[in-house]
C-alpha cells in the first residue's frame, strides 16, 4: 500500500502553516512546522529566482530532516522596473522587512507616465528524501495603484489591485483573496502533484 509519508513545510510562520494544511486537507502530523526542528539552521536564500530560493529551502529541510520537504516563495514583480522588487520583495526599503517603507519606495520608483502592470508570484517546491524534486508557480496578474487602499493582509496588498478587480488586495477578505491569489495557485497545483506522487492522498481527496 502507498501510504501518505510526513511533510515537513521550511518555514516556521504560524499563518502559513495553517493555510496550507487547510488547503492540502492534511493535519498537524502530515505536515509539520520548521518549528518542529529548531536544531535545523535556515538555509541562505541566495538564489536569483523564487523557484531557487524555494529550492534551497525544500532541499535543506528534506536532507535534515528525511520528511518530504515543501517550501515557498514569493514576491511581487513590477513590469516598468524590470521585475523588481522580486526576489527582494520582502527588504525592497532595507533589511528591516518593512511593509510601509517596501511600498512607499515603490510608489516612488514607479513615476507618473511608466505603466503599471504588475503580477505576485508564488512558486513552491517539493523535494523528497531521495532527493527528488518537483517545483510549481502561481501568478496573479494585476496593477499598482497611486495610494494605498485597504487594510486587510500584508506586504504590497494595498496597492496592488488584482485584474478584474476594483478593490485592491487590501481591500478583500482574507477569504475572497485567497480563491484568486498567487498563493491559492500554487498550492493547487502543489495538491495536483501530490495527488499523481501519493495515489493514497488522491483517493483521499476525491472521496470527500
Ligand atoms: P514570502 O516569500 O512569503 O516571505 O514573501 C516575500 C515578500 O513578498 C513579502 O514580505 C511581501 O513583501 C511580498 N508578498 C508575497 N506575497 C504577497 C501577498 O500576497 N501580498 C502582499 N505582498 C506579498
Amino acid at each position: 500500500m502507498n501510504t501518505l509519508p510526513t511533510f515537513v513545510l521550511a518555514s516556521g510562520n504560524a499563518h502559513k502553516l495553517r493555510e496550507l494544511r487547510c488547503m492540502l486537507e492534511i493535519d498537524e502530523k502530515q505536515l509539520k512546522s520548521a518549528k518542529d526542528f529548531p536544531e535545523i539552521p535556515e538555509p541562505i536564500e541566495d538564489a536569483d529566482s523564487f523557484i531557487g530560493n524555494a529550492l534551497i529551502k525544500a532541499r535543506a529541510y528534506a536532507k535534515a530532516t528525511g520528511l518530504w520537504a515543501i517550501a515557498d516563495d514569493s514576491g511581487l514583480e513590477v513590469d516598468a522596473l524590470n521585475g523588481e522588487p522580486g526576489i527582494y520583495s520582502a527588504r525592497y526599503a532595507g533589511e528591516q522587512k518593512d511593509d510601509e517603507a517596501n511600498n512607499d519606495k515603490l510608489l516612488s520608483k514607479l513615476v507618473n507616465g511608466l505603466p503599471r502592470t504588475a503580477h505576485f508570484t508564488s512558486a513552491i517546491a517539493l523535494v523528497a528524501p531521495d532527493g527528488r524534486e518537483f517545483t510549481c508557480i502561481g501568478i496573479c496578474p494585476g496593477q499598482i495603484i497611486y495610494e494605498r487602499r485597504g487594510n486587510n493582509g500584508f506586504g504590497y496588498d494595498p496597492l496592488f489591485l488584482p485584474d478584474g478587480y476594483t478593490q485592491t488586495f487590501a481591500e478583500l477578505s482574507g477569504e475572497e483573496k485567497n480563491k484568486f491569489s498567487h498563493r491559492s495557485r500554487s498550492v493547487a497545483k502543489l495538491k495536483e502533484m501530490m495527488m499523481e506522487l501519493f495515489p493514497e492522498y488522491k483517493n483521499k481527496i476525491l472521496s470527500k
